[in-house]
């Protein structure tokens, strides 16, 4: 695997930005044993420690946020505002991990007549293979309680956002943390499983497709380590006839079109009961039709282009074909090579492609229920159980109807996020485990019984 290279390629421009050479085996098991040794150390070392650290990286992200929201445009296409949002977001976890993770982490006393204690020892290295859809975010999502914790870390990006694996190395390293703790590894799939085998690897954490996960676990399984697994979403975004519906569709749009769509929270399936589709459906089109796409980096675009050509034209075959079996095109539906316009689809039903598959993009579909029964039938009706929303004025029934949604999330009047104080994951094939919060943390920590008679 000498000669092999990643490409970035800046899907706005089509420019290549840069080449990264692929790790070469013998590469890969150095990376490994400083992994090890980094370990050795780091396990040593007191929250204090780890803490100013990390609260040092917080504040180099902050001070460099323009030139890295910069970096992840030319990367991956979003916006400029939102590529500096997640910096900010990105700094604001790591505060929140110096901040807690002690208090976390603290040892926990069971009521028994002899002396019984579950202490949380870090266990080793967390090998980690991200997306590129928030390539700071969910780098640090994973890698600031784990580190906080103990642990030390490598790093599989995504190829196309190597230059925001590589940047994130570096701060980790200017902002004092011993070389090894954090590592971005330049590897190709053949090379995972070694990784995987290793012995310093204690723990596997995957963020991305439902056929990744699948790959990832089935090797994580025979190796026999821990793994956590946040994969694809097709999250129901359901709207009650008492909804407020300006409202609803004003957040409808952002949770849709975000990121140019590619985010696995992004509401998919809009489920509208019938008696307000009608209007639901106006307001949500004239929203979507307001919304400015073009160039990421100019002041006032809303949208940019999809990170990836491949990635556009899968969406163009999905439309295409849910047209056909059925839907409805309300706006949009072009294509332009990667800026897809934002695009809504009505009368989508359980058996179009629309429903069935994960929607990676600025594509909404809406699915018209008789009533609110069948809209929880119709959301709970799918392979994927990352998030959910729903839209009613009557908060008592939204927390009842909430117990009855098949998701790891249901935010009821909101938008669908991810917070660092709260625990966020999926069910079905939306995989399995928890980032964040004191549940996050603990994922890959041997919680150790010690009893003293
Ligand atoms: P992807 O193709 O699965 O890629 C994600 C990462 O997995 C990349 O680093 C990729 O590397 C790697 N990968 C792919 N196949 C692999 C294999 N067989 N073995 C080991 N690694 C493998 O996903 P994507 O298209 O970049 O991201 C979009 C998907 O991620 C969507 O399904 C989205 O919903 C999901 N996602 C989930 C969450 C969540 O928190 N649940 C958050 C964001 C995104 P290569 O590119 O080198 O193959």
């Amino acid at each position: 695997n000498t000669n092999k290279i990643f490409r970035s390629i800046n899907p706005f421009t089509q420019a290549i930005i840069a080449e990264h050479e692929v790790l070469t085996n013998g590469e890969l098991a150095r990376k490994l044993e400083l992994s090890q040794s980094a370990f050795k150390y780091w396990r040593t070392t007191t929250f204090q420690e780890r803490a100013d650290k990390m609260k040092n990286l917080a504040s180099i992200f902050r001070t460099n946020k323009e030139e890295l929201g910069l970096l992840i445009t030319n990367e991956m296409g979003k916006i400029l505002p939102e590529a500096i949002a997640e910096v900010e977001k990105s700094a604001g976890n790591c505060d929140y991990y110096a901040e807690n993770a002690q208090k976390m982490l603290k040892d926990k006393y069971y009521d028994t007549t002899f002396k019984s204690i579950s202490v949380y020892d870090p266990m080793g290295a967390v090998f980690a293979i991200m997306p590129w859809n928030y390539p700071f975010w969910q780098v640090l999502r994973y890698a600031a309680p784990a580190i906080m914790a103990g642990n030390v870390t490598l790093l599989k990006h995504a190829p196309n956002v190597v230059g925001c694996a590589k940047a994130i190395e570096n701060m980790f390293l200017e902002a004092g943390f011993p070389e090894g703790v954090f590592q971005q590894i330049n590897i190709d799939i053949p090379q995972v499983e070694s990784v995987i085998a290793s012995d310093i690897v204690s723990g596997i954490t995957l963020t991305g497709s439902e056929m990744a996960g699948s790959s990832v676990a089935a090797l994580a399984g025979k190796y026999i380590k821990k793994s956590v697994m946040e994969l694809g979403g097709s999250d129901a975004f359901i709207v009650l006839d008492d909804a407020d519906l300006e409202k609803a569709a004003t957040v409808a749009t952002k949770s849709r079109m975000l990121n140019a769509g590619q985010a696995c929270i992004c509401a998919k399936r809009f489920i509208v009961t019938e008696k307000v589709a009608d209007e639901f459906v106006a307001l949500f089109a004239n929203k979507i039709k307001a919304l400015q796409q073009g160039n990421p980096l100019q002041s006032g675009i809303q949208m940019g282009p999809l990170a990836r050509i491949d990635l556009a034209e899968k969406l163009s075959c999905q439309l295409k074909n849910s047209l056909q079996q059925g839907a409805r095109m309300i706006v949009g539906g072009e294509r332009d090579h990667c800026n897809f316009q934002p695009t809504l689809i009505d009368f989508v039903d359980a058996n179009n492609i629309a429903f069935k598959e994960e929607i990676f993009g600025p594509l909404a579909t809406i699915i018209r229920a008789k009533d609110e029964n069948d809209a929880i039938v119709i959301a709970n009706d799918h392979r994927y159980g990352l998030a959910s929303a729903i839209w009613t004025e009557d908060r008592e029934r939204a927390y009842a109807l909430a117990r009855k949604i098949e998701a790891g999330n249901v935010f009821v009047n909101s938008l669908v996020r991810s917070d660092s104080r709260i625990p966020f994951g999926g069910i079905k094939k939306s995989g399995y485990g928890r980032e964040l919060s004191d549940i996050g943390i603990k994922e890959f920590m041997n919680m150790k019984s010690v009893i003293i008679e």
